[in-house]
């Protein structure tokens, strides 16, 4: 091999970053409003390890467990850096206790039973004393469709209003996984319909600024849009193998 792991991640990164960074010009995006969370599921500690060293400090799990090994082995390893773990995968209720402890962030709350879970099994404070709130993502279903997770349109409100109240969470905004479609005009519209959801939750809650949209596949049409966090796993770590899974 002539080309290292390590310097195929650093590279894509940084075409990632380009891409994002040309897309805010192009669509008259503030620079910097977009985020970019690297989903690691799936991948090792190496992997992480060298999207770490490109800079790279938000990422994004599905699988509880293998995550948690994670935010344990660099927490061990590298507190010297401070990283940011948003967990992303659908939400098993006897699963919440492992995320309330350990993730930062969680983009898949879609029903009030995870949300009410959440919160009382998130310590109030942080080793520092700090208050330390969970900053929370609804997940809405775009596309109607049974099989995906995600709230309803109508139901976004109402959940809003329950975790807008639970003292150890804190309402960012909304995520959602659009069925795939190719074409550019039908990825725009869902992910406007999701924007529209967000400015209007955004008049309700002041404190609501995160719009997580936008996948290896779509981040043109999520930025167009309003994303301010695209989620991109194979675009920087490469297919995933699932046969552990
Ligand atoms: C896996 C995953 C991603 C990343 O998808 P890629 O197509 O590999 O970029 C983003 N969001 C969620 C919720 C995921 O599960």
């Amino acid at each position: 091999m002539t080309c290292s792991h390590q310097t195929i991640i650093q590279k894509n990164i940084e075409q990632i970053s380009q891409q994002i960074h040309e897309a805010e010009l192009r669509y008259s995006r503030e620079p910097h409003s977009v985020q970019l969370l690297a989903v690691s599921k799936t991948k090792p500690i190496e992997a992480l390890q060298a999207a770490i060293d490109a800079g790279q400090r938000r990422f994004g799990e599905n699988y509880v467990q293998e995550g948690v090994d994670k935010i344990q082995h660099f927490e061990q390893h590298y507190s010297q850096c401070k990283l940011e773990w948003h967990f992303i995968g659908p939400i098993q209720s006897n699963k919440t206790r492992l995320i309330a402890e350990n993730f930062d962030w969680v983009h898949s709350v879609d029903r009030e039973k995870i949300a009410q879970r959440l919160n009382d099994q998130r310590g109030e404070r942080n080793q520092n004393g700090e208050k330390n709130p969970l900053q929370v993502l609804i997940q809405v279903n775009t596309s109607g469709e049974t099989s995906k997770s995600g709230t309803n349109h109508d139901q976004v409100f109402a959940l809003a209003e329950l975790i807008n109240a639970l003292p150890n969470l804190t309402l960012r905004g909304l995520m959602s996984i659009p069925e795939h479609v190719p074409d550019y005009a039908s990825q725009l519209a869902a992910f406007e319909k999701l924007a529209q959801l967000k400015t209007q939750l955004q008049a309700r809650y002041p404190q609501v600024d995160t719009l997580s949209m936008g996948m290896s596949g779509d981040i043109q049409a999520a930025i167009e849009a309003g994303s301010t966090m695209v989620r991109i796993g194979t675009a920087i770590f490469g297919q995933r193998d699932y046969q552990n899974k």
